[in-house]
């Protein structure tokens, strides 16, 4: 399912990102271990695509907050913050 995040200043998404014990959140695209680029978090929501095992695209939007990810290699909530719920009302149509 397509879900609303942030690409990070490092240049990946922020589903690959994981908070250390100290509540940094640290990259681990690469592998799961850092990718080392210099984490900043961008505050401009977007719209990620996903695609199912026959590349199709799947138009279906994940709602800010919903669980993502599964089996995709990660798991954890779609980011909630105004700006995504803010997009995902403008692109599904609901009333904001
Ligand atoms: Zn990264
Ligand atoms: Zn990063
Ligand atoms: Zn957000």
């Amino acid at each position: 399912m397509a879900y609303i995040g942030h690409r990070c200043a490092c240049g990946h998404l922020d589903v690959h990102h994981r908070a250390d014990s100290a509540s940094r959140e640290h990259c681990e695209a690469v592998g799961g271990v850092r990718c080392g680029k210099g984490c900043r978090k961008s505050s401009t929501s977007i719209l990620v695509p996903t695609f199912d095992l026959a590349g199709r695209r799947i138009e279906t939007i994940t709602e800010p907050g919903q669980w993502i990810g599964e089996g995709a290699g990660y798991s954890r909530a779609a980011c909630a913050c105004d700006d995504c719920r803010a997009l995902h009302a403008e692109l599904t149509g609901a009333a904001a």
